[in-house]
């Protein structure tokens, strides 16, 4: 699904070329739930923007389902980008004068679905994060888990195939954060490609593979053989405490 091939990126800084990925080969197929851990400044968001077709690689071949982005048109981009991937990152991303309903349904604006048949995609999306009695609060009424959900009802709401994730629990408590795990958990067994960017081993851990990065370069990508799992009834009967 994903095939990046001796991927360089720098930044122009003045005057300065200055690299922060280096010959990154990488393949991901359809269906798996990879992270990808490193340290702060390792080049992990670089990344994820190159996968996410948010940003270019300077040099080197990144063909997503089938289409080489460096030749494609920014045009052609944005429409691959919005069939193909959803986006989560750490601080929701929200816009915080929109209901949860209109927050999730801007993709589906974007992607000109016709209004009649967007409003029930979206009650679809939040349902599924059980947040169908929160649609018309606003971000700020929110916790910080339920916007997340929120983020992920959005970034789901145009069914794309790849849910790419940048330290999707990063800003959230330890028990929000797994019920977070515990939906990607259920995306991935419905057969969504997951790319999990994260600093953290214990969050890392829920996925099937772990690649890690550092200055730049891939030191590792090994089967996780400690996956942890989130027990259904413990997901759903904590997203339904969260509901109070
Ligand atoms: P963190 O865990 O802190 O989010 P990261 O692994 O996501 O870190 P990146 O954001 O990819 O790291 O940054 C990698 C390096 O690239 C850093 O040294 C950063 O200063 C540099 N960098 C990132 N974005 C830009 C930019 N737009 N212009 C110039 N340099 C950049
Ligand atoms: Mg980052």
């Amino acid at each position: 699904l994903l095939h990046l091939e001796d991927i360089n990126k720098s930044y122009i800084q003045g005057k300065m070329d200055v690299p922060v990925l280096h010959d990154i080969n990488l393949d991901i197929e359809e269906g798996e739930y990879v992270a990808i851990m490193g340290p702060s400044g390792s080049g992990k968001s670089t990344l994820m923007n190159i996968i996410g077709c948010l940003d270019k690689p300077t040099s080197g071949s990144y063909v997503l389902d089938g289409n080489e982005v460096a030749n494609m048109k920014d045009k052609e981009l944005s429409i691959v980008r919005n069939k193909c991937i959803g986006f989560v990152f750490q601080n929701f991303n929200l816009l915080p004068r929109q209901s949860a309903l209109q927050n999730v349904e801007l993709p589906l604006q974007y992607a000109n679905v016709p209004r009649r048949l967007r409003k029930n995609l979206c009650v679809e999306a939040l349902t599924s994060v059980a947040l169908e009695e929160r649609m018309s609060f606003k971000p700020t009424q929110l916790s910080g888990g339920q916007k997340q959900r929120v983020a992920i009802a959005r970034a789901m709401v145009n069914s794309p195939k790849i849910l790419l994730a940048d330290e999707p629990t990063g800003a959230l408590d330890s028990k929000s954060g797994i019920q977070v795990m515990g939906l990607f958990e259920r995306l991935h067994n419905e057969g969504v490609t997951i790319v999990m960017i994260t600093h953290a081993r214990e969050i890392a851990e829920y996925a099937d593979r772990i690649i890690t990065i550092f200055d730049g370069r891939i030191t590792s990508d090994e089967i996780n053989k400690n996956k942890v799992v989130v027990k259904h009834s413990d997901n759903t009967s904590e997203v339904n405490a969260a509901q109070g």
